[in-house]
């Protein structure tokens, strides 16, 4: 199995949190705990294993415990709400969710504290081919439902490769693991490629801008892996009160656009080369980036990672050349086996081996590659994608709503943030607040809409269908 450490048993450090450090012996019985905990209950190869837990060393040693037994791990956010949860439990069909919590969900749970226990009789592990289910992650990809990504450990095994060989990873790497363990880019470059390397990673509950500078003086990473909103926040902090920070070489920023400016200012404070990389769930986490030792060129997300490669395609799925816009195309070991249980959804993506991402961009004559558009509806606040189809289909429950409209926002910090139009059925009256309330009952907060906009209609087109380009125009200009 890919994820045993190359330095197992030499007593350094692989993980730690704010609570507990682990070495690579330490992490191994953890995660043999955990598997004899699974194992007790049943669970073993072809189960699901949901994770509920905030970024923590008890998230990962759950999750290598699970495939130890040969289980498949979904990870949950975990700030959803219990209609959130209870659809991933559904539609993945997990049979154990771990969690500190008590959710009002019914499926067998356990806290971390019962999988921390020593076992009396080590698990005998089963087979894992590369092959075998590792990962259900939930994403909306190219419509409005979210659907589980089926990632295998080949897929990891590929993506780690990939990560290591691009930012140079070996032993002596720290990573300062902050992004949310839910997200592939967290997951991948900021524990798989680490750990894949006999390297360590440090762990963050969440971002603050001073917990954040503290850490990287304490635990001296060498990289670390963000996304603009991160990148803006850093870039409010008053130069003064960033300290030296020698031990880092290098930072990744993904997930979502980042302006040059963004990039350059980052680069100049850290003193270190920033990134850009793209990527998306359905191909493990990235795909592109820029380079570390060439010519970084800003406003790109770089060439394709070592291992992979990109197309630029037109409607009818041929090679277009440099320069001309398409669809962004993936052929690489990292691309999924497909949506769980969607088989029309699967081949509506994946076309002779290729990965259609829904994503629209221009490769240039040196193969980087820049994204102009998304032929997706989706929104990105900070790193997280938001769905407005959920959030429509969501808001159309409240019995004073007829229809609902929801797009991006231009937002100096998060990128962009949802905002919706909503049409009331005749004769009914209902606040903005009222609708927010509503909102936060079933959607976890992050997908409320930054403002809710009562109107008497929708921004049509002329045959009468929603014009969300033109309503993103507007409030792209309202926002300037
Ligand atoms: P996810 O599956 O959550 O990783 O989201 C993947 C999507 O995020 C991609 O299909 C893109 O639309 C978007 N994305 C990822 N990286 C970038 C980037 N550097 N710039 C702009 N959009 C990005």
């Amino acid at each position: 199995m890919p994820w045993r450490s190359p330095s197992a048993g030499t007593g350094r450090p692989a993980v730690r949190d704010v609570t507990e450090e682990l070495s690579y012996s330490g992490l191994e019985r953890r995660a043999a705990a955990c598997a004899e905990q699974f194992a007790a209950r049943g669970i073993g190869r072809g189960d699901v294993v949901a994770i509920m837990l905030p970024n923590s060393v008890a998230f990962l040693a759950a999750m290598l415990g699970a495939w130890r037994v040969g289980a498949a791990v979904t990870p949950v956010n975990p700030t959803f709400t219990e209609r959130e949860l209870r659809y991933q439990l559904d539609d993945s069909g997990a049979r154990l969710l771990v969690t500190a919590g008590a959710p009002a969900v019914e499926v067998e749970t356990l806290a971390p504290a019962d999988l921390a226990r020593i076992p009396d009789r080590p698990v005998d592990d089963p087979p894992i081919t590369p092959d075998t289910l590792a990962l259900l992650v939930y994403t909306s990809g190219s419509t409005g439902q979210p659907k589980g990504v089926m990632l295998d450990h080949a897929n990891l095994s590929a993506m780690a490769a990939s990560l290591r060989r691009h930012i140079e990873l070996g032993p002596d790497d720290q990573a300062l693991l902050v992004l949310p363990l839910f997200h592939v880019n967290s997951l991948c470059v900021s524990f798989l490629a680490p750990i894949s390397a006999g390297g360590s990673v440090s762990i963050l509950e969440r971002f603050a801008p001073g917990t954040f500078l503290d850490a990287i003086q304490r635990y001296r990473p060498t990289y670390f892996s963000a996304v603009p909103a991160i990148f803006a926040r850093l870039a409010e902090v008053p130069r003064e009160q960033i300290p030296r920070l020698p031990s880092l070489r290098v930072a990744i920023c993904g997930a979502a656009p980042a302006s040059a400016e963004l990039l350059a200012l980052s680069e100049e404070r850290f003193g270190i080369p920033i990134l850009e990389g793209y990527g998306l769930t359905e191909a493990t986490c990235a795909s592109a980036c820029n380079p570390l030792w060439g010519e970084r060129k800003p406003g790109t997300v770089g060439r394709a990672l070592p291992g992979q490669q990109i197309a630029i395609l037109d409607d009818e799925g041929r090679l277009v050349p440099p320069g001309v816009r398409g669809e962004v195309a993936i052929l690489s070991p990292t691309v999924m086996r497909g949506y769980l249980g969607r088989p029309d959804a699967t081949a509506e993506v994946m076309r002779g081996g290729w990965l259609r991402t829904g994503d629209i961009g221009i490769l240039d004559e040196d193969a980087y590659l820049t994204l102009v558009d998304r032929a997706k509806d989706m929104i990105i606040r900070g790193g997280e994608n938001l769905y407005p189809k959920e959030i429509e289909a969501f808001l159309a429950t409240h019995p004073a709503v007829l229809e609902a409209a929801v797009v991006g926002r231009p937002d100096p910090v998060y990128g962009e943030v949802p905002i919706a139009d909503v049409v009331l059925h005749p004769g009914e009256a209902v606040t903005e607040d009222e609708l927010r309330a509503h909102c936060a009952q079933g959607l976890t907060k992050i997908k409320v809409p930054a403002e809710i906009r009562i109107v008497t209609d929708l921004v049509r087109n002329p045959v009468g269908k929603v014009d969300k380009p033109a309503m993103r125009r507007a409030l792209a200009a309202a926002a300037a």
